[in-house]
Protein backbone atom coordinates (compact mmCIF):
# COMPACT_ATOMS: atom_id res chain seq x y z
CA UNK A 1 0.00 0.00 0.00
CA UNK A 2 1.10 3.54 -0.66
CA UNK A 3 1.68 6.27 2.36
CA UNK A 4 -1.12 7.92 0.55
CA UNK A 5 -3.66 5.08 0.62
CA UNK A 6 -2.18 4.04 4.37
CA UNK A 7 -3.01 7.75 5.37
CA UNK A 8 -6.21 8.06 3.73
CA UNK A 9 -7.56 5.19 5.39
CA UNK A 10 -7.36 7.09 8.94
CA UNK A 11 -10.23 8.95 7.67
CA UNK A 12 -12.83 6.54 9.55
CA UNK A 13 -15.33 5.32 6.51
CA UNK A 14 -18.50 6.30 8.18
CA UNK A 15 -17.10 9.48 8.35
CA UNK A 16 -16.14 10.00 5.09
CA UNK A 17 -19.04 11.63 4.03
CA UNK A 18 -19.16 13.50 6.37
CA UNK A 19 -15.09 14.51 6.14
CA UNK A 20 -15.50 15.30 2.25
CA UNK A 21 -18.60 17.58 3.21
CA UNK A 22 -17.26 19.17 6.07
CA UNK A 23 -14.66 21.44 3.90
CA UNK A 24 -11.49 21.01 7.13
CA UNK A 25 -8.75 20.29 5.29
CA UNK A 26 -7.55 16.37 5.78
CA UNK A 27 -4.09 15.91 5.74
CA UNK A 28 -2.46 12.78 5.47
CA UNK A 29 -0.12 10.91 7.85
CA UNK A 30 2.88 12.69 7.46
CA UNK A 31 0.85 15.82 7.87
CA UNK A 32 0.63 16.85 3.94
CA UNK A 33 -2.75 17.88 3.05
CA UNK A 34 -5.02 16.06 1.14
CA UNK A 35 -7.32 18.30 -1.29
CA UNK A 36 -10.76 16.28 -2.20
CA UNK A 37 -11.44 17.64 -6.17
CA UNK A 38 -14.68 16.95 -7.78
CA UNK A 39 -13.87 15.03 -11.15
CA UNK A 40 -17.61 14.75 -11.76
CA UNK A 41 -20.96 14.69 -10.79
CA UNK A 42 -24.50 13.45 -11.73
CA UNK A 43 -23.80 10.02 -12.40
CA UNK A 44 -25.97 6.52 -12.44
CA UNK A 45 -22.79 4.58 -13.02
CA UNK A 46 -19.18 5.00 -13.24
CA UNK A 47 -16.47 2.66 -14.73
CA UNK A 48 -12.92 2.70 -12.80
CA UNK A 49 -9.95 0.28 -14.31
CA UNK A 50 -6.43 -0.46 -12.88
CA UNK A 51 -3.46 -1.07 -15.12
CA UNK A 52 -2.04 -2.81 -12.22
CA UNK A 53 -5.18 -3.44 -10.36
CA UNK A 54 -7.35 -2.19 -7.93
CA UNK A 55 -7.92 -2.06 -4.05
CA UNK A 56 -11.74 -1.28 -3.77
CA UNK A 57 -13.32 -1.20 -0.24
CA UNK A 58 -17.75 -0.36 -0.24
CA UNK A 59 -18.60 1.29 3.00
CA UNK A 60 -17.20 -0.18 5.84
CA UNK A 61 -16.24 -3.76 4.38
CA UNK A 62 -12.95 -5.42 3.80
CA UNK A 63 -11.14 -4.67 0.54
CA UNK A 64 -11.26 -6.33 -2.50
CA UNK A 65 -8.63 -6.77 -4.74
CA UNK A 66 -10.06 -6.22 -8.91
CA UNK A 67 -7.52 -7.72 -11.07
CA UNK A 68 -6.13 -5.56 -14.50
CA UNK A 69 -7.91 -6.19 -17.29
CA UNK A 70 -11.04 -5.87 -15.31
CA UNK A 71 -13.43 -3.03 -14.92
CA UNK A 72 -14.95 -1.97 -11.34
CA UNK A 73 -18.71 -0.80 -12.20
CA UNK A 74 -19.78 1.29 -9.58
CA UNK A 75 -24.06 1.26 -10.11
CA UNK A 76 -25.94 3.56 -7.94
CA UNK A 77 -29.36 1.52 -6.89
CA UNK A 78 -30.92 4.45 -4.44
CA UNK A 79 -30.34 7.67 -3.54
CA UNK A 80 -31.69 10.35 -1.21
CA UNK A 81 -30.78 14.43 -1.85
CA UNK A 82 -29.38 16.62 0.30
CA UNK A 83 -31.78 19.28 2.14
CA UNK A 84 -30.55 22.29 1.13
CA UNK A 85 -30.89 26.23 2.26
CA UNK A 86 -31.32 28.46 -0.15
CA UNK A 87 -29.61 32.17 0.69
CA UNK A 88 -28.17 35.13 -0.47
CA UNK A 89 -24.90 36.39 0.68
CA UNK A 90 -25.22 40.10 1.12
CA UNK A 91 -22.20 40.37 2.43
CA UNK A 92 -18.75 38.98 3.36
CA UNK A 93 -16.61 39.59 6.27
CA UNK A 94 -13.06 38.38 6.38
CA UNK A 95 -9.90 39.17 8.46
CA UNK A 96 -10.16 41.48 11.35
CA UNK A 97 -13.75 42.63 10.10
CA UNK A 98 -15.06 39.37 11.51
CA UNK A 99 -14.75 40.58 14.90
CA UNK A 100 -17.58 43.52 14.01
CA UNK A 101 -20.10 40.71 12.73
CA UNK A 102 -22.63 41.65 15.61
CA UNK A 103 -22.75 44.95 14.97
CA UNK A 104 -22.67 44.39 11.21
CA UNK A 105 -26.04 42.20 11.65
CA UNK A 106 -27.67 44.44 13.86
CA UNK A 107 -26.87 47.09 11.45
CA UNK A 108 -28.72 45.10 8.43
CA UNK A 109 -31.57 44.46 11.34
CA UNK A 110 -32.10 47.94 11.87
CA UNK A 111 -32.62 47.98 8.15
CA UNK A 112 -35.56 45.82 7.88
CA UNK A 113 -33.22 42.69 7.15
CA UNK A 114 -32.98 39.44 9.37
CA UNK A 115 -29.77 38.08 8.52
CA UNK A 116 -28.21 34.92 9.62
CA UNK A 117 -24.00 34.73 9.84
CA UNK A 118 -22.62 31.60 8.74
CA UNK A 119 -18.62 31.09 9.41
CA UNK A 120 -16.64 29.24 6.73
CA UNK A 121 -13.00 28.98 5.87
CA UNK A 122 -10.48 27.58 8.89
CA UNK A 123 -7.46 28.01 9.83
CA UNK A 124 -4.50 25.26 9.20
CA UNK A 125 -0.95 25.32 9.04
CA UNK A 126 1.19 23.03 10.99
CA UNK A 127 4.62 24.96 10.98
CA UNK A 128 4.14 27.72 12.98
CA UNK A 129 2.96 30.27 10.08
CA UNK A 130 -1.05 29.62 9.91
CA UNK A 131 -3.30 30.15 7.06
CA UNK A 132 -6.49 32.26 8.11
CA UNK A 133 -9.56 31.86 5.55
CA UNK A 134 -12.04 32.19 7.69
CA UNK A 135 -14.35 34.68 6.81
CA UNK A 136 -18.67 35.33 7.88
CA UNK A 137 -21.37 35.59 5.26
CA UNK A 138 -24.35 37.45 6.34
CA UNK A 139 -27.03 35.61 4.50
CA UNK A 140 -30.95 36.57 4.12
CA UNK A 141 -33.45 33.30 2.27
CA UNK A 142 -33.35 33.23 -1.21
CA UNK A 143 -36.81 32.49 -3.29
CA UNK A 144 -36.20 31.99 -6.50
CA UNK A 145 -33.73 33.51 -8.71
CA UNK A 146 -34.08 37.30 -7.88
CA UNK A 147 -34.34 39.64 -4.73
CA UNK A 148 -37.84 41.29 -4.13
CA UNK A 149 -38.16 45.02 -4.99
CA UNK A 150 -37.78 45.95 -1.37
CA UNK A 151 -34.85 44.01 -0.17
CA UNK A 152 -33.03 45.24 -3.76
CA UNK A 153 -33.53 48.61 -3.21
CA UNK A 154 -32.39 48.05 0.81
CA UNK A 155 -28.70 46.34 -0.88
CA UNK A 156 -28.81 49.21 -3.28
CA UNK A 157 -28.99 51.57 -1.00
CA UNK A 158 -26.33 50.84 1.07
CA UNK A 159 -24.49 49.24 -1.68
CA UNK A 160 -24.17 45.75 -1.08
CA UNK A 161 -24.62 43.40 -3.74
CA UNK A 162 -26.46 39.55 -3.50
CA UNK A 163 -24.62 36.53 -4.70
CA UNK A 164 -26.71 32.98 -4.81
CA UNK A 165 -25.65 30.34 -1.93
CA UNK A 166 -26.70 26.41 -1.33
CA UNK A 167 -25.74 25.67 2.18
CA UNK A 168 -26.20 22.36 3.10
CA UNK A 169 -28.13 21.72 6.57
CA UNK A 170 -28.52 17.52 5.84
CA UNK A 171 -26.16 14.84 4.00
CA UNK A 172 -27.22 13.30 1.22
CA UNK A 173 -26.54 9.49 0.52
CA UNK A 174 -26.93 7.23 -1.89
CA UNK A 175 -26.90 2.93 -2.07
CA UNK A 176 -24.88 1.75 -4.18
CA UNK A 177 -23.50 -1.54 -5.67
CA UNK A 178 -19.88 -2.42 -6.61
CA UNK A 179 -17.15 -5.38 -6.53
CA UNK A 180 -20.66 -7.71 -5.59
CA UNK A 181 -21.63 -4.98 -2.15
CA UNK A 182 -23.44 -2.77 -1.42
CA UNK A 183 -22.93 0.46 0.58
CA UNK A 184 -22.93 4.12 0.84
CA UNK A 185 -19.01 5.08 -0.64
CA UNK A 186 -16.51 3.29 -2.91
CA UNK A 187 -12.85 4.01 -2.22
CA UNK A 188 -10.65 2.74 -4.69
CA UNK A 189 -6.56 2.78 -5.11
CA UNK A 190 -4.26 1.85 -7.77
CA UNK A 191 -2.91 -1.62 -6.78
CA UNK A 192 0.96 -0.64 -5.84
CA UNK A 193 0.45 3.22 -6.21
CA UNK A 194 -0.46 3.22 -9.74
CA UNK A 195 -2.71 4.99 -11.72
CA UNK A 196 -6.61 4.81 -10.82
CA UNK A 197 -8.34 5.21 -14.41
CA UNK A 198 -12.07 6.57 -14.97
CA UNK A 199 -13.78 6.36 -17.88
CA UNK A 200 -15.93 8.94 -19.80
CA UNK A 201 -15.22 11.85 -17.22
CA UNK A 202 -17.52 14.75 -18.00
CA UNK A 203 -15.36 17.77 -18.63
CA UNK A 204 -16.22 22.18 -19.69
CA UNK A 205 -20.19 21.58 -18.49
CA UNK A 206 -21.75 24.55 -20.58
CA UNK A 207 -18.12 24.92 -22.44
CA UNK A 208 -17.90 24.41 -26.20
CA UNK A 209 -15.25 21.69 -25.63
CA UNK A 210 -17.99 19.85 -23.17
CA UNK A 211 -17.18 15.97 -23.33
CA UNK A 212 -16.45 12.88 -22.35
CA UNK A 213 -12.77 11.72 -21.52
CA UNK A 214 -10.78 8.70 -19.88
CA UNK A 215 -9.05 10.24 -16.87
CA UNK A 216 -5.91 8.39 -15.44
CA UNK A 217 -5.56 9.70 -11.82
CA UNK A 218 -3.07 9.68 -9.04
CA UNK A 219 -3.98 8.80 -5.37
CA UNK A 220 -7.35 7.33 -4.55
CA UNK A 221 -10.96 8.10 -5.95
CA UNK A 222 -13.73 7.99 -3.98
CA UNK A 223 -17.30 7.12 -5.06
CA UNK A 224 -20.01 9.08 -3.14
CA UNK A 225 -23.51 10.90 -3.17
CA UNK A 226 -23.83 14.22 -4.43
CA UNK A 227 -25.83 16.63 -3.53
CA UNK A 228 -28.60 15.24 -5.50
CA UNK A 229 -28.23 11.93 -4.25
CA UNK A 230 -26.61 10.96 -7.51
CA UNK A 231 -23.28 9.13 -7.80
CA UNK A 232 -19.93 12.04 -7.42
CA UNK A 233 -16.72 10.87 -8.26
CA UNK A 234 -13.63 12.72 -6.06
CA UNK A 235 -10.10 12.72 -6.19
CA UNK A 236 -8.37 12.56 -3.07
CA UNK A 237 -5.23 14.80 -4.25
CA UNK A 238 -1.96 15.45 -2.35
CA UNK A 239 -1.58 18.91 -2.35
CA UNK A 240 1.78 19.02 -4.33
CA UNK A 241 0.59 16.69 -7.28
CA UNK A 242 -2.24 19.28 -7.46
CA UNK A 243 0.22 22.10 -7.93
CA UNK A 244 2.02 20.33 -9.75
CA UNK A 245 -1.14 19.44 -12.33
CA UNK A 246 -2.29 22.95 -12.27
CA UNK A 247 1.11 24.66 -13.35
CA UNK A 248 1.73 23.09 -16.86
CA UNK A 249 -1.64 24.99 -18.05
CA UNK A 250 -0.61 28.26 -16.11
CA UNK A 251 3.16 28.40 -17.21
CA UNK A 252 5.32 26.87 -19.55
CA UNK A 253 6.57 23.70 -18.19
CA UNK A 254 9.98 24.45 -20.08
CA UNK A 255 9.96 28.09 -18.25
CA UNK A 256 13.21 28.92 -15.92
CA UNK A 257 13.05 26.76 -12.53
CA UNK A 258 12.77 29.68 -10.28
CA UNK A 259 9.79 31.43 -12.53
CA UNK A 260 8.33 28.12 -11.91
CA UNK A 261 8.85 28.45 -8.44
CA UNK A 262 7.24 31.57 -8.08
CA UNK A 263 4.19 30.55 -10.02
CA UNK A 264 3.44 26.98 -8.07
CA UNK A 265 3.97 29.43 -4.78
CA UNK A 266 1.23 31.62 -6.44
CA UNK A 267 -0.83 28.51 -7.58
CA UNK A 268 -1.03 26.95 -4.15
CA UNK A 269 -1.71 30.17 -2.75
CA UNK A 270 -4.82 30.64 -5.04
CA UNK A 271 -5.56 27.02 -4.21
CA UNK A 272 -5.23 27.29 0.08
CA UNK A 273 -8.24 30.44 -0.61
CA UNK A 274 -10.46 28.57 -1.98
CA UNK A 275 -10.43 25.74 1.02
CA UNK A 276 -13.55 25.55 2.54
CA UNK A 277 -14.47 29.17 0.63
CA UNK A 278 -16.86 27.25 -1.92
CA UNK A 279 -18.93 24.25 -2.85
CA UNK A 280 -20.73 24.64 0.51
CA UNK A 281 -23.06 21.80 -0.79
CA UNK A 282 -20.65 19.28 -2.99
CA UNK A 283 -18.54 16.43 -1.40
CA UNK A 284 -15.15 18.51 -2.58
CA UNK A 285 -13.32 21.40 -1.93
CA UNK A 286 -12.23 22.22 -5.07
CA UNK A 287 -13.64 21.43 -8.79
CA UNK A 288 -11.50 20.21 -11.61
CA UNK A 289 -12.94 22.92 -14.32
CA UNK A 290 -12.48 26.45 -14.89
CA UNK A 291 -14.41 27.42 -11.54
CA UNK A 292 -11.55 26.26 -9.65
CA UNK A 293 -8.37 25.54 -11.40
CA UNK A 294 -8.29 22.91 -14.34
CA UNK A 295 -7.32 19.38 -13.35
CA UNK A 296 -6.05 16.80 -15.79
CA UNK A 297 -4.68 14.69 -13.45
CA UNK A 298 -2.12 12.26 -14.56
CA UNK A 299 -2.05 13.49 -18.03
CA UNK A 300 -1.43 16.98 -17.69
CA UNK A 301 1.77 16.15 -14.96
CA UNK A 302 5.00 17.46 -16.05
CA UNK A 303 8.56 16.50 -14.35
CA UNK A 304 9.11 19.87 -14.51
CA UNK A 305 5.84 20.86 -13.04
CA UNK A 306 6.62 18.73 -10.17
CA UNK A 307 9.78 19.76 -9.36
CA UNK A 308 8.53 23.68 -8.88
CA UNK A 309 6.12 22.24 -6.68
CA UNK A 310 8.35 19.93 -4.80
CA UNK A 311 10.95 22.70 -4.35
CA UNK A 312 8.59 24.74 -2.82
CA UNK A 313 6.59 22.35 -0.84
CA UNK A 314 4.20 23.54 2.00
CA UNK A 315 5.13 27.20 1.13
CA UNK A 316 3.05 30.26 1.00
CA UNK A 317 2.64 34.08 0.37
CA UNK A 318 1.95 36.35 2.96
CA UNK A 319 1.14 39.82 3.64
CA UNK A 320 1.44 40.08 7.19
CA UNK A 321 -0.41 37.62 8.78
CA UNK A 322 -2.80 37.39 5.90
CA UNK A 323 -2.20 34.83 3.07
CA UNK A 324 -1.75 36.86 -0.12
CA UNK A 325 -4.04 37.18 -2.65
CA UNK A 326 -1.68 35.73 -5.51
CA UNK A 327 -2.96 37.21 -8.66
CA UNK A 328 -1.10 37.13 -11.83
CA UNK A 329 -1.59 37.70 -15.91
CA UNK A 330 0.41 36.74 -18.87
CA UNK A 331 2.56 40.02 -19.70
CA UNK A 332 2.39 43.61 -17.95
CA UNK A 333 3.76 45.32 -21.15
CA UNK A 334 5.98 47.21 -18.85
CA UNK A 335 4.08 48.01 -16.17
CA UNK A 336 2.08 46.08 -13.49
CA UNK A 337 -1.66 47.56 -13.14
CA UNK A 338 -3.19 47.82 -9.23
CA UNK A 339 -5.70 45.07 -8.89
CA UNK A 340 -8.01 47.60 -7.67
CA UNK A 341 -8.44 49.28 -11.07
CA UNK A 342 -9.19 46.35 -12.74
CA UNK A 343 -11.45 44.68 -10.38
CA UNK A 344 -14.25 46.00 -7.82
CA UNK A 345 -12.19 45.65 -4.26
CA UNK A 346 -10.62 47.73 -1.54
CA UNK A 347 -6.99 48.73 -2.69
CA UNK A 348 -4.27 46.32 -1.38
CA UNK A 349 -0.79 47.16 -0.64
CA UNK A 350 0.64 44.17 -2.24
CA UNK A 351 -1.18 44.51 -5.64
CA UNK A 352 -0.58 48.34 -6.57
CA UNK A 353 1.26 48.55 -9.57
CA UNK A 354 4.48 49.45 -10.44
CA UNK A 355 7.51 49.36 -13.11
CA UNK A 356 8.58 45.90 -14.79
CA UNK A 357 12.26 46.87 -14.01
CA UNK A 358 14.92 46.52 -11.91
CA UNK A 359 15.55 47.94 -8.82
CA UNK A 360 18.68 48.74 -7.19
CA UNK A 361 17.07 47.36 -3.80
CA UNK A 362 14.01 45.08 -4.34
CA UNK A 363 13.94 43.59 -1.11
CA UNK A 364 13.62 46.39 1.39
CA UNK A 365 10.76 48.28 0.34
CA UNK A 366 7.84 47.46 2.49
CA UNK A 367 5.79 50.01 0.25
CA UNK A 368 5.80 52.18 -2.50
CA UNK A 369 7.15 55.12 -2.42
CA UNK A 370 7.77 56.89 -5.40
CA UNK A 371 10.47 59.31 -4.19
CA UNK A 372 12.57 56.35 -2.76
CA UNK A 373 12.01 54.47 -6.29
CA UNK A 374 13.10 56.95 -8.60
CA UNK A 375 16.08 57.25 -7.22
CA UNK A 376 16.79 53.33 -7.00
CA UNK A 377 15.81 52.64 -10.44
CA UNK A 378 18.85 51.03 -11.77
CA UNK A 379 17.83 49.59 -15.35
CA UNK A 380 20.61 47.35 -15.97
CA UNK A 381 22.73 48.32 -19.80
CA UNK A 382 23.18 51.53 -21.20
CA UNK A 383 19.87 53.24 -20.64
CA UNK A 384 20.83 53.23 -16.78
CA UNK A 385 22.60 56.92 -16.71
CA UNK A 386 19.18 58.11 -18.09
CA UNK A 387 16.43 59.69 -16.81
CA UNK A 388 14.13 56.25 -16.10
CA UNK A 389 13.31 54.87 -18.85
CA UNK A 390 10.24 53.82 -17.59
CA UNK A 391 7.70 56.05 -16.22
CA UNK A 392 6.74 54.61 -12.92
CA UNK A 393 2.99 56.00 -13.11
CA UNK A 394 1.59 55.77 -16.12
CA UNK A 395 -1.72 57.27 -15.49
CA UNK A 396 -1.16 59.56 -18.56
CA UNK A 397 -1.29 59.32 -22.24
CA UNK A 398 2.57 60.73 -22.37
CA UNK A 399 3.48 58.17 -19.96
CA UNK A 400 1.65 55.61 -21.77
CA UNK A 401 3.32 56.89 -24.92
CA UNK A 402 6.89 56.96 -23.23
CA UNK A 403 5.70 52.97 -22.14
CA UNK A 404 5.42 51.92 -25.65
CA UNK A 405 8.21 53.27 -27.00
CA UNK A 406 11.14 52.97 -24.00
CA UNK A 407 13.91 49.99 -24.99
CA UNK A 408 12.54 46.68 -24.70
CA UNK A 409 15.77 45.43 -22.38
CA UNK A 410 14.19 47.81 -19.94
CA UNK A 411 11.76 45.63 -18.53
CA UNK A 412 11.82 42.66 -17.10
CA UNK A 413 9.11 41.08 -19.40
CA UNK A 414 10.96 42.47 -22.39
CA UNK A 415 13.82 40.70 -22.15
CA UNK A 416 12.32 37.25 -21.16
CA UNK A 417 13.28 34.82 -24.31
CA UNK A 418 10.30 33.72 -24.20
CA UNK A 419 8.40 36.40 -25.09
CA UNK A 420 10.58 38.05 -28.19
CA UNK A 421 8.02 36.89 -30.60
CA UNK A 422 4.38 37.55 -31.10
CA UNK A 423 2.61 40.15 -29.55
CA UNK A 424 2.03 39.99 -25.83
CA UNK A 425 4.41 42.70 -25.51
CA UNK A 426 3.42 45.43 -27.70
CA UNK A 427 0.29 45.18 -30.70
CA UNK A 428 -1.89 47.36 -32.52
CA UNK A 429 -5.22 46.60 -33.65
CA UNK A 430 -7.43 48.66 -36.07
CA UNK A 431 -11.07 49.37 -35.99
CA UNK A 432 -13.38 50.64 -39.06
CA UNK A 433 -15.65 52.90 -37.41
CA UNK A 434 -18.36 50.92 -38.32
CA UNK A 435 -16.73 47.96 -35.60
CA UNK A 436 -17.00 50.98 -33.16
CA UNK A 437 -20.73 51.04 -34.38
CA UNK A 438 -21.21 47.32 -34.38
CA UNK A 439 -18.96 47.26 -31.01
CA UNK A 440 -21.12 49.81 -28.71
CA UNK A 441 -24.59 49.34 -30.74
CA UNK A 442 -26.13 48.35 -27.55
CA UNK A 443 -25.06 51.94 -25.75
CA UNK A 444 -27.34 53.52 -28.02
CA UNK A 445 -24.53 56.25 -28.94
CA UNK A 446 -25.71 55.49 -32.60
CA UNK A 447 -22.31 56.20 -35.00
CA UNK A 448 -19.40 56.62 -33.28
CA UNK A 449 -17.06 59.80 -33.55
CA UNK A 450 -14.74 59.14 -31.01
CA UNK A 451 -13.39 56.89 -28.24
CA UNK A 452 -10.82 57.86 -25.65
CA UNK A 453 -9.48 56.28 -22.39
CA UNK A 454 -11.35 58.84 -19.74
CA UNK A 455 -9.03 58.02 -16.79
CA UNK A 456 -6.16 55.63 -16.41
CA UNK A 457 -4.86 53.31 -12.88
CA UNK A 458 -1.30 53.86 -12.15
CA UNK A 459 -0.31 50.72 -14.35
CA UNK A 460 -2.23 53.31 -17.07
CA UNK A 461 -5.26 50.59 -17.56
CA UNK A 462 -8.35 52.05 -18.55
CA UNK A 463 -10.88 52.60 -15.66
CA UNK A 464 -13.28 54.12 -18.23
CA UNK A 465 -13.73 54.01 -22.04
CA UNK A 466 -15.23 57.16 -23.94
CA UNK A 467 -17.57 56.23 -26.38
CA UNK A 468 -18.47 59.74 -28.11
CA UNK A 469 -21.48 59.12 -30.95
CA UNK A 470 -24.01 60.88 -33.16
CA UNK A 471 -26.91 60.61 -30.41
CA UNK A 472 -24.95 60.04 -27.30
CA UNK A 473 -21.86 59.56 -25.15
CA UNK A 474 -21.38 56.51 -22.63
CA UNK A 475 -18.79 55.21 -20.41
CA UNK A 476 -17.47 51.62 -20.50
CA UNK A 477 -15.75 50.70 -16.88
CA UNK A 478 -13.00 48.88 -16.80
CA UNK A 479 -10.39 46.93 -18.76
CA UNK A 480 -12.05 43.42 -19.02
CA UNK A 481 -15.76 44.58 -20.61
CA UNK A 482 -13.81 47.04 -22.75
CA UNK A 483 -11.64 44.23 -23.84
CA UNK A 484 -14.53 41.74 -24.92
CA UNK A 485 -16.60 44.08 -26.85
CA UNK A 486 -13.39 45.39 -29.32
CA UNK A 487 -12.80 42.08 -30.23
CA UNK A 488 -10.88 40.34 -27.15
CA UNK A 489 -8.25 42.99 -27.08
CA UNK A 490 -4.73 42.25 -25.42
CA UNK A 491 -5.17 44.50 -22.76
CA UNK A 492 -6.41 47.48 -21.42
CA UNK A 493 -3.44 49.48 -22.14
CA UNK A 494 -3.56 51.39 -24.90
CA UNK A 495 -3.73 54.72 -26.65
CA UNK A 496 -5.85 55.40 -29.94
CA UNK A 497 -4.70 57.06 -32.97
CA UNK A 498 -7.58 58.68 -35.18
CA UNK A 499 -7.49 58.63 -38.68
CA UNK A 500 -9.84 61.28 -39.75
CA UNK A 501 -11.39 62.06 -43.54
CA UNK A 502 -11.19 65.16 -45.08
CA UNK A 503 -14.62 66.80 -43.41
CA UNK A 504 -13.73 65.54 -39.73
CA UNK A 505 -15.80 62.46 -39.77
CA UNK A 506 -13.71 59.54 -38.17
CA UNK A 507 -12.84 56.47 -40.71
CA UNK A 508 -10.95 54.12 -38.19
CA UNK A 509 -9.03 54.26 -35.24
CA UNK A 510 -5.96 51.96 -34.30
CA UNK A 511 -5.21 51.39 -30.68
CA UNK A 512 -0.95 50.51 -30.03
CA UNK A 513 -0.74 48.98 -26.79
CA UNK A 514 1.28 46.95 -24.21
CA UNK A 515 0.83 43.81 -22.42
CA UNK A 516 -1.43 40.50 -23.01
CA UNK A 517 -3.90 40.39 -19.88
CA UNK A 518 -4.98 42.52 -16.85
CA UNK A 519 -1.87 43.37 -15.27
CA UNK A 520 -2.48 43.06 -12.13
CA UNK A 521 0.01 41.35 -9.85
CA UNK A 522 2.83 38.80 -10.84
CA UNK A 523 4.02 39.14 -14.54
CA UNK A 524 4.61 35.40 -15.71
CA UNK A 525 7.06 36.99 -18.58
CA UNK A 526 8.64 38.98 -16.30
CA UNK A 527 8.99 36.07 -13.82
CA UNK A 528 10.38 34.31 -16.88
CA UNK A 529 12.90 37.28 -17.53
CA UNK A 530 13.83 37.70 -13.64
CA UNK A 531 14.72 33.92 -13.76
CA UNK A 532 16.95 34.32 -16.79
CA UNK A 533 18.78 37.32 -15.24
CA UNK A 534 19.67 34.69 -12.26
CA UNK A 535 16.46 35.85 -9.71
CA UNK A 536 15.16 32.94 -7.05
CA UNK A 537 11.32 32.72 -6.12
CA UNK A 538 11.41 34.73 -3.31
CA UNK A 539 13.11 37.79 -5.52
CA UNK A 540 10.41 37.09 -7.77
CA UNK A 541 7.63 37.28 -5.67
CA UNK A 542 8.71 40.14 -3.60
CA UNK A 543 9.06 42.04 -6.52
CA UNK A 544 5.34 41.55 -7.98
CA UNK A 545 3.97 41.37 -4.37
CA UNK A 546 4.97 44.20 -2.34
CA UNK A 547 5.93 43.43 1.00
CA UNK A 548 4.78 40.00 0.43
CA UNK A 549 6.84 37.18 2.00
CA UNK A 550 7.13 33.34 1.38
CA UNK A 551 6.48 31.28 4.59
CA UNK A 552 6.45 27.34 5.05
CA UNK A 553 3.18 26.36 6.35
CA UNK A 554 3.34 22.73 5.92
ZN1 LIG B 1 -15.10 24.91 -8.50
ZN1 LIG C 1 5.99 42.57 -17.04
Amino acid sequence: MTGLLLAVALVLPAGLIEDLYSHRLLFDDSGRPVIPVGMMQGRDRVVVEGERGLIVTVGEGAPVDVPPGTSLVVERSSGRPAKLRALWIIETLEGAARATRRNVAARWQSRGLHVDLLDVGGVYGVKGTVVDNRATLMVIPRVGDRLDEATAQVLAGHGARESPLEWLDALPSVELRAAGQRGPTVRIAGNGGSHVLVRDVEHSVGYPEHGFVDRPLRGEVVVAPDKDGKLAVVNLVDEDALVAGVLPSEMFATAPLEALKAQAVTARGELFAKIGRRHFADPHQVCSEQHCQVYKGVSAEHPRARQAADETRGELAFVGERLLESVYSACCGGHTEAADVVWDRPSQSALTGRADVPYADPMSRPSLALGIERSALAVLGKHDRQAPVIPLDVRSDAAVEALLVAPRQATWCGRSSFNQKGDAYRWTRRFMRTELDAAFADLGVGTVTRIAVDERGPGGRLRALRVEGSKATARVLRELPVRRRLGNLRSGLFVVDEERDGAGGLVAVTLRGAGFGHGAGMCQQGAIGMAEAGADYRTILRHYYVGAAVKQVF
